[in-house]
């Protein structure tokens, strides 16, 4: 995994984002303010127009880079949730500059810690964090057990889509949605659907990329 493979991640998590939009978009008008898809385009924008400083780069200091960037670019509360990831992910690559799939897993597990501590939340409070802590775990243990890419992915995707689903029939207790109590019932959750969408969009780059 490299700066390139990086960019070429980000590029697939955006497009994958536009071929949601619809769904995206109507879920937080449903249960938040309208904002989450035009937040996250916003932020896949603004790395997509920092590729060529990103290039050079280790990924340690283009994550770090991206993050700082998402942060004083994306709003509302994904803004300082999807920064911290990032910037957290660059940490935990520190010194390593050409992380194979066990550092990197490691290292996305450790963004994903950031944006619980930062937003203050854990499993089962119908956010992002329903379908990126169980993916972290995953992806961990899956990477540890030396998992071929293929299978590892499938697992992944699988864990994804259950537990955004999993998102509606959740009350939230942080986050706008938590307003609505009960009336948020039946609604996904529109940043586990982002989370789902851009992990399904990583996963399907990798198995290609691996298949050609
Ligand atoms: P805002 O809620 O400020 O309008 P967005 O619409 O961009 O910001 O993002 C909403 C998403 O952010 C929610 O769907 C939820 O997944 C996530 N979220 C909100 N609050 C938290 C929190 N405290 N911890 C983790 N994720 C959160
Ligand atoms: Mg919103």
């Amino acid at each position: 995994m490299n700066t390139r493979d990086i960019i070429a991640a980000v590029q697939a998590v955006h497009d994958a984002l536009l071929a949601n939009e619809l769904q995206i978009e109507s879920l937080d008008r449903a249960i938040g303010d309208g904002d989450h898809f035009i937040n996250v385009r916003r932020g896949c924008e603004a790395i997509a127009a920092m590729r060529g400083e990103l290039a050079p780069l280790v990924p340690a200091q283009a994550f770090h880079r991206i993050g700082m960037k998402l942060l004083s670019t994306i709003g509302g509360a994904s803004g300082p949730l999807i920064g911290s990831f990032f910037v957290a992910m660059g940490r935990a690559l520190e010194g390593v500059p050409v992380p194979d799939g066990r550092q990197f897993a490691r290292a996305l597990a450790a963004g994903v810690d950031a944006i619980r501590s930062r937003g203050k939340a854990d499993v089962g409070e119908k956010t992002m964090l329903d379908v990126l802590i169980p993916a972290a775990r995953l992806l961990v243990r899956l990477a540890e057990e030396g998992a071929e890419l293929e299978t590892l992915c499938a697992r992944l995707k699988e864990e994804a889509e259950r537990n955004m689903l999993a998102t509606r029939d959740m009350v939230a207790t942080k986050g706008r949605a938590h307003f609505l109590g009960e009336r948020a019932l039946g609604h996904i959750d529109p940043g586990a659907k982002t989370s789902q969408v851009a992990l399904f969009a990583v996963c399907d780059l990798l198995t290609a990329r691996a298949a050609s």
